[in-house]
């Protein structure tokens, strides 16, 4: 189609034209089209070349900025938690926040390895707000994020006859990018939910989508449940997580396997 066209052009070369935005005499080249009226001009002059990319970049920010927008809104975040940042990072656990800064750097790398985050700590550490601000800054970075916590969407919003909506759960979630399971673990303990944790986890981990977990449990707690559906969800849970602890202190981390995991995501190539 482009091709036909370009055939059928004529060129016609004006002097004497003024640049629209420097006022300068310049060359201008109009292209006129076989058909119509259409008139392609370019005028010769370096300004109004620049005036072009400068338009170019506003328009690219400005799709960025809508993108965000549309990402922000479809994660499931308050307008508070949208504004959590590193920046505002109280710096309190200065090992924590290096992890976190390092997951979001190396995304790429830990994406192909279905690689999440698994934050830790008590009651008041931090560990929700540290997972929002990995959401923003990858939210930033394009990544589609979708942020659920399992006990409002469990007890509240499914009901047992309603396993439609269960599966439309678990198919958007697939489709993100990036999932965070705030305040994990602390669902109640039925059968029913049991189930429905261990099919969204195990689909995911299946699927090599990412979680950012947090929890106030930690790994031995995690591993040791005497629930053998939990056990299960936990076991898929631990086996792709860097640990991040936001405890009173910060001992290295016990397991080689963590270990490894860690030293790959500081090392592993941008
Ligand atoms: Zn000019």
């Amino acid at each position: 189609m482009a091709m036909k066209r370009l055939q059928t052009i004529t060129e016609e070369q004006r002097e004497d034209v003024l640049c629209p935005v420097c006022g300068k005499k310049v060359v201008a080249l109009e292209y006129k089209l076989g058909k119509g009226d259409e008139v392609l001009s370019h005028v010769n002059c370096e300004c109004w070349l620049k005036e072009i990319e400068e338009e170019d970049r506003r328009f690219e920010a400005q799709k960025a900025a809508i993108d965000l927008d549309k990402r922000q809104k479809a994660a499931g975040m308050s307008r508070f938690e949208l504004k959590q940042r590193f920046e505002n990072d109280d710096g309190r656990y200065t090992e924590a926040t290096q992890k976190c800064l390092d997951y979001v750097k190396r995304f790429d790398k830990m994406k192909e390895k279905g690689r999440g985050l698994l934050i830790y700590g008590g009651m008041g550490t931090g560990k929700t707000f540290m997972s929002n601000c990995v959401a923003n800054a990858l939210m930033e970075k394009g990544v589609n994020v979708r942020r659920i916590s399992l006990v409002k969407l469990l007890n509240f919003r499914i009901s047992m006859d309603n396993i439609n909506t269960m599966n439309e759960v678990v198919e958007t979630l697939k489709s993100a990018g990036l999932v965070v399971i705030d305040d994990y673990g602390v669902e109640r303990d039925t059968p029913y939910i049991d189930e429905n944790i261990f099919a969204i986890i195990d689909t995911l981990y299946n699927d090599g989508v990412p979680m950012v977990i947090t929890t106030n449990l930690n790994a031995e707690q995690l591993r040791k449940n005497p629930n053998a559906v939990k056990a299960r969800s936990h076991e898929r849970i631990l086996e792709n997580v860097v640990i991040v602890r936001m405890v009173g202190d910060s001992r290295r981390p016990a397991l080689a396997a963590q270990a490894k995991m860690d030293t790959e995501m500081i090392f592993s190539a941008e």
